[in-house]
């Protein structure tokens, strides 16, 4: 056992007063009852930087079971990873318990570890001391104990001197890091996006040897890990990085990198988070996936059925993504129906107003189209702004509106006259 680094944590600004009182309450139940319990990850990478950490991760040298029997109201979740969800008050914890890193063990697979043919880690559940668990973690400046008892850091990866440096590094070798988890590609883009730091060049070197292996990884994941990347008020910066290094490609087939509509989305998102607006992974999957399912409309077009063909234009683009992303059944009804309501947004009737307005995804598509008549479909704007109006008006000037519909002429069937010889 090699001697970590021991930081004094208040020189640094870090207090307990700036730390949760119900993560506080679960260590110190944890320590009470003879074992081992930090902060750790997120929070205080996050409060050494300054910033307001998301949620507080408690890391223990008790077993879930343990944990169980020393925390009142908790609930065992993962199957992959194993942690304990302790509610405290109205706040849910993570408490999980030290792991080995894969090199520490003789590398075999056993029920508490599992890796599949491609060396990606199945299951990981084989527990350790604080130490093992430093090293198992992705990034060193993740790696960061935060021990409440004696209010030091503990810092066993160098993560402290990273932090300091602005500097994004991979514990152990990055190649064999990143092919046992490769949604830690995912995350390393998310923390540069989010902090800024430098990826140091040893992983840079390796990124296009395993970027295709995040098309093995488990599809549920990386919709978790897809929604934290546009999620976090950083979505434009995500997405020019995953262009840069080409991982656009492997996630999304399909998704145009130099789509404006995209850039105009990601920014959006962003503006949204920081006004403090509700945002869904729901309408970034609309946009990402649009060209495509624009282009099997125009395969399968069959003029006299146009709901019928989008519909099923629709839910095959949907199959095809969900091979390498899995997107939940909420999130690609809302895709679907945005898609669905464009058309009736373009070309409003008169009659049904009411119940096109009050469909419960007339917002998300109305945004939507707002979007596409500002970047890639300029001859939108006017009906664009037709709907601005119509949403911001009394009832009087909405029935003017709708007036100015009228209704939709009968089609006719017209002879083409032969050409003049
Ligand atoms: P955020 O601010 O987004 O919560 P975070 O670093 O806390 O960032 P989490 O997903 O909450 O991210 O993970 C908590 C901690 O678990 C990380 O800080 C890291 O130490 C460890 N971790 C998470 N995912 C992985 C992974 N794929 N491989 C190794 N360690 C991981
Ligand atoms: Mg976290």
């Amino acid at each position: 056992m090699t001697e970590p680094l021991r930081i004094d944590a208040s020189s640094e600004g870090l207090t307990r007063e700036r730390i949760d009182s119900r993560a506080l309450e679960v260590t110190d139940a944890l320590v009470a009852a003879g074992y081992e319990a930090y902060l750790v990850g997120g929070c205080v990478r996050d409060l050494l930087l300054g910033k307001d950490p998301k949620d507080f991760d408690v890391a223990t040298s008790a077993t879930p079971q343990q944990v169980q029997d020393v925390l009142p109201r908790t609930r065992l979740i993962g199957r992959r990873f194993q942690i304990v969800h302790a509610r405290v008050g109205r706040e849910i914890i993570e408490v999980s318990t030290f792991r080995k890193s894969p090199e520490d063990d003789d590398g075999g697979d056993t029920d508490l570890r599992r890796h599949d043919s491609n060396g990606v880690i199945l299951r990981d559940n084989l527990f350790g001391t604080l130490e093992e668990d430093a090293f198992r973690r992705d990034l060193t400046i993740n790696a960061l104990y935060y021990d409440p008892t004696n209010e030091q850091i503990v810092d066993h990866v160098g993560g402290f001197d990273d932090l300091k440096n602005d500097r994004l590094r991979l514990i152990g070798v990055p190649k064999l890091r990143l092919t046992e988890d490769p949604v830690r590609l995912l995350r390393l883009l998310r923390f540069k996006a989010k902090l800024g730091f430098e990826i140091d060049p040893e992983i840079e070197d390796v990124i296009p040897e395993v970027q295709d292996l995040l098309q093995v990884a488990a599809p549920a994941r990386l919709f978790d890990e897809i929604s934290k990347l546009f999620m976090n008020g950083r979505a434009a910066a995500t997405w020019n990085l995953l262009c840069d290094y080409d991982i656009v490609n492997v996630l999304f087939p399909c998704a145009p990198p130099d789509s404006a509509l995209i850039a105009a989305a990601m920014a959006n998102t962003d503006a949204r988070v920081a006004e403090g607006k509700p945002v869904t992974p729901g309408f970034l999957f609309a946009v990402l996936l649009w060209p495509d399912f624009l282009a099997r409309c125009h395969e399968l077009a069959e003029p006299d059925k146009p709901l019928e063909f989008s519909s099923r234009a629709a839910d095959e683009t949907l199959r095809l993504q969900q091979h390498i992303i899995a997107v939940p059944r909420r999130f690609s009804q809302f895709v679907k129906e945005t898609w669905l309501l464009q058309q009736r947004l373009i070309q409003p009737k008169s009659k049904g107003m009411g119940t096109l307005v009050g469909h419960p995804r007339f917002r998300a598509a109305y945004d939507f189209l707002l979007l596409r008549a500002e970047t890639e479909e300029e001859h939108l704007k006017e009906r664009a702004d037709w709907w601005t109006r119509y949403q911001e008006s009394d009832e009087d000037a909405q029935a003017q509106l709708r007036g100015q519909l009228g209704t939709k002429p009968r089609r006719r069937r017209r002879r083409r006259s032969k050409p003049a010889q």
